[in-house]
């Protein structure tokens, strides 16, 4: 066996995406099933800190990133009075020419990786999904949604957290836990004064600014709630404006100014999932938050899963077998991604707990490093 001559991805998520487009880009015919009938991502900030800028060069899109996105250098933690407690740097790894940091507005990344999947040649099936997918051996046939059936080499489920081919796969797994924290998320329009990542860290809340583009950033407040629940449209405004009010940096003050029903707010309960491998039974393979959903304290979880089509891709074009390919695959990949996994959760607990800073402050260090690395 060689390179795969053809693949199917299911789910057109950031994960998903990459892959489509990496195994497209090594001459590899991929369709792309995506369940939603829009090809897009909810309206919310997301935070590419420098690894992932190295992804986004390697996939062929930093340009466009740069150019719809933000990115800057290093990350500011105050105390909610704006009291600086720590300036953390970001080192340049996507290039000398490109800073450490950034983010951008989750649906500009979802248009700029598919557009590029498209030009590459990956065919999309928007609203469609695979309904079976029969591995003999030799390859996989799988039945879509709208009645058709074709063959494949490979599968690449990156289907999410609440993947149903991991259910098919691997029924035993448990599903995501509930982490303890949720994330209340909005966009603004830009304050000058926030060019780069400024954190707030209070007794028991975070808040954080972004740039997101020349225009707007997002915000985002970490709160530790015991219960996972979800919280009615017209409590969102009224109750991030009620956790705002602790923090009296002007920055802040002046972000919970300019909170309207206009600025797209969220609440999201934080759940994490770790499978331990294989993430494959016979040709197909599971990636991304499929595999591996982490809690948002190293603002990495897309990072990783676009990490994990370029690794897959590599693999697969490396002219072995199949399956020794995705075993491969996996092996570089495991240590990884469960450092963000295991390191998110564990932030996540100091912070509900009230633990020690000093071990917060150096686990989130020594992620940081981590992810560094080559992959
Ligand atoms: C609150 C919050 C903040 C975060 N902040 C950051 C951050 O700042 N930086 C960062 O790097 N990461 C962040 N993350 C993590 C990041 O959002 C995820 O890791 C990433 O989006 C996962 O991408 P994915 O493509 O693997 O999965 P998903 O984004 O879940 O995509 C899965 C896709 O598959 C489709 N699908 C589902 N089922 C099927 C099916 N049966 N058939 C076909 N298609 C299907 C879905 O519609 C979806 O399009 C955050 C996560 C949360 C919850």
């Amino acid at each position: 066996m060689t390179t795969p001559e053809s693949a199917l991805v299911i789910g057109g998520g950031f994960s998903g995406t990459s892959a489509a487009l990496e195994l497209a880009k090594r001459g590899v015919r991929v369709d792309l099933v995506e369940i939603s009938a829009e090809w897009g991502s909810y309206g919310a900030g997301i935070s590419i800190g420098g690894p992932t800028l190295r992804a986004l060069r390697t996939l062929g899109v930093l340009d466009r990133y740069l150019a719809e996105g933000a990115a800057f250098d290093g990350t500011d933690v105050l105390t909610a009075e704006g009291r600086p407690l720590a300036a953390l740097p970001t080192p340049r790894v996507a290039g000398d020419d490109v800073p450490g940091n950034g983010a951008i507005m989750r649906p500009t990344l979802q248009r700029i990786l598919s557009e590029a999947a498209v030009a590459a040649g990956v065919r999309a099936h928007l609203g469609s999904t695979a309904t079976d997918l029969i591995d003999d051996g030799d390859g996989v046939t799988a039945v879509l949604t709208d009645g058709s059936r074709d063959r494949y080499d490979v599968v690449v489920a990156a289907d999410g957290l609440y993947s149903r081919t991991r259910r098919t796969l691997f029924p035993d797994i448990p599903g995501p836990r509930y982490s303890g924290q949720g994330v209340w998320r909005a966009v603004l329009p830009l304050d000058p004064a926030i060019d780069h990542t400024t954190l707030w860290v209070g007794d028991d809340l975070k808040v954080g600014l972004n740039p997101v583009s020349d225009r707007e950033m997002y915000l985002f407040v970490n709160e530790n709630i015991p219960v996972h629940r979800r919280v009615p449209d017209d409590e969102l405004l009224p109750r991030l404006g009620a956790l705002l009010e602790r923090f009296t940096d002007p920055r802040v003050r002046s972000a919970r100014d300019h909170l309207s029903g206009t600025s797209l707010i969220s609440f999201r309960p934080l759940e994490g999932l770790l499978v331990s491998t294989p993430w494959h039974a016979g040709r197909v393979v599971l990636i991304g938050d499929a595999v591996h959903a982490t809690t948002p304290h190293l603002a990495s979880g897309a990072g990783i899963g676009i990490e994990d089509a370029i690794v897959l891709a590599e693999e697969l074009s490396s002219g072995g077998e199949v399956e020794d390919a995705l075993a491969a695959f996996e092996r570089r990949r495991w240590d990884r991604c469960a450092m963000v996994v295991r390191n998110s959760g564990r932030l996540g607990e100091i912070e509900i707990t009230g633990g020690d800073r000093h071990e917060h402050a150096d686990l989130m260090d020594a992620s940081f490093t981590a992810l560094l690395q080559p992959i």
